[in-house]
């Protein structure tokens, strides 16, 4: 993308409503813009952000076995109603009323339209396991919607559903989403730590949530300063095996690494002094086993083995897609502005002209251009007639990891400049070779 002829509103001045750092730098950055309290259009560099997410939440969920498809935003209050919660939901949830005076709503969540369509089409166990999932807008009445994406009032999520007959399958598909979900953030830069969580009214310690550490983070985390040496990496699972998942579950979740709801100072106590660490954490995902919650009153039962007719066992399982981009750049920031990881990129690398107008220079700049796009990456070019040092500032700010600088001076010695974003550095080397350097990083993306 040549930057003249791309739509990049960044702004001078820093958004004075914007209480943290990584909204600040969407709003400068020309991410997002806010058309109402917690509801944003995404503008062009935001939504390829949000779509190199989405991407890897795909990736690593149909890795594990789990099928994709797409459920509406509006659904009819009837489900609701046999599910009990159409009236326990409460001012969250956005009531709305058709022509005809249904009452339907914008979805919070989908445990009740999945359960209607499972039980649609499966009557046997020999159907079973089944995991579906899709990403989809979901809208939260907040009371108090803040930091821009973080906690919006629309939001886009992933959210998966596993349908089991027994509960020890179902709590198989638990322990496999977790292991999914440590190679997904893996992949956009993240440590995402599973904590144990409050289930809430149904009990037990079912469910965890995933929460990055961050400063600004809205939960109060505790944990064993060990378990940020843990790294999922590139191991190759075999989600199929039960023994395979239970053993990275106990390995990711056997310190201590709790939220505030279910901190325990008694065993916080055995903590060794050294390792404990209270800190702030942004919630980023959660899986949830919850047996036949949903099955039994809306009736998704199937016939087992035996001949007998059971409900089954579900749980579900909710990444947080637009909220991520927001902890990835709290994660992931300094004083000058974004910096991306290689994962989840909105451009491979940045290309700077340094003389625009001076036909050498533009004739290198254009080259560079054709061969990365050539090998596949998609370049930023900044072909605007301006000082460097506005468009170094420009870089810095949208945080693209890598940039190629080109100027009449490097060119007369045959050479340009790559520099890092993370670490600042440069080095000088050939147009070819820098092409090769950028193909070699993302190769192993
Ligand atoms: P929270 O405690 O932050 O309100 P939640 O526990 O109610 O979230 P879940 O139902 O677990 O949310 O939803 C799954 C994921 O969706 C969360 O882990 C979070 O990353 C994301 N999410 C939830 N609410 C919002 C929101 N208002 N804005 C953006 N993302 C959200
Ligand atoms: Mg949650």
């Amino acid at each position: 993308m040549r930057l003249t002829r791309y739509f990049l509103p960044v702004l001078k001045e820093t958004p004075a409503e914007a209480q943290i750092a990584s909204h600040r730098l969407m709003l400068r950055a020309g991410m997002i813009r806010q058309q109402a309290a917690g509801i944003y259009s995404w503008l062009p560099l935001g939504f390829k952000v949000l779509k190199r997410i989405e991407q890897i939440v795909h990736e690593e969920q149909q890795r594990a076995g789990h099928i994709p498809l797409l459920m509406p935003t509006v659904q009819p209050a009837d489900l609701w109603q046999e599910s009990g919660r159409y009236n326990a939901y409460g001012p969250e949830m956005l009531r709305i009323r058709d022509r005809h005076d249904r009452d339907m709503l914008y979805g919070p969540t989908n445990e009740e339209m999945i359960t209607d369509i499972f039980r649609s089409a499966i009557s046997s166990y020999k159907d079973l396991p089944l995991t579906l999932y899709h990403i989809q807008w979901k809208f939260r009445d907040e009371v108090r919607p803040r930091f821009g994406v973080m906690r919006g009032r629309e939001f886009y999520m992933k959210d998966g559903y596993n349908f089991d007959l027994t509960k020890e399958d179902a709590l198989h598909a638990y322990n496999r989403h977790l292991v999914s979900y440590l190679r997904t953030y893996e992949r956009m830069g993240l440590q995402a730590i599973p904590m144990r969580a409050d289930s809430g009214p149904i009990g037990g310690d079912d469910t965890h949530e995933f929460l990055v550490l961050a400063e600004t983070g809205e939960s109060e985390v505790f944990y064993d300063s060990e378990i940020t040496d843990l790294k999922f990496g590139d191991r190759e699972i075999d989600y199929d095996s039960h023994e395979a998942c239970a053993a990275i579950l106990a390995e990711f979740t056997s310190r201590y690494a709790r939220t505030d709801e279910t901190h325990d100072e008694a065993v916080w106590a055995n903590v060794p002094e050294d390792r404990r660490r209270v800190a702030r954490g942004i919630e980023v995902g959660q899986i949830f086993y919850f047996g036949t919650k949903y099955s039994e009153p809306m009736g998704a039962m199937v016939q087992g083995p035996d001949g007998k007719q059971v409900p089954v066992h579900m749980g579900s399982h909710g990444i947080g897609v637009s909220r991520l981009v927001g902890a990835i750049i709290e994660a992931s920031h300094d004083d000058k502005g974004i910096i991306w990881p290689e994962g989840v990129t909105p451009f491979h690398c940045g290309i700077v002209n340094l003389r625009q107008g001076d036909s050498a220079t533009d004739a290198a700049c254009e080259s560079l251009y054709s061969a990365l796009t050539a090998a596949g990456l998609e370049p930023l070019y900044d072909d605007r007639d301006e000082r460097a040092g506005a468009k170094f500032a420009s870089m810095d700010l949208i945080g693209l990891p890598w940039r190629i600088t080109v100027g009449p001076r490097g060119l007369e010695k045959g050479v340009v400049e790559l520099t890092s974003r993370r670490t600042g550095e440069s080095e000088e080397l050939s147009a070819e070779a820098a092409v090769e350097r950028i193909k070699g990083i993302y190769a192993g993306v």
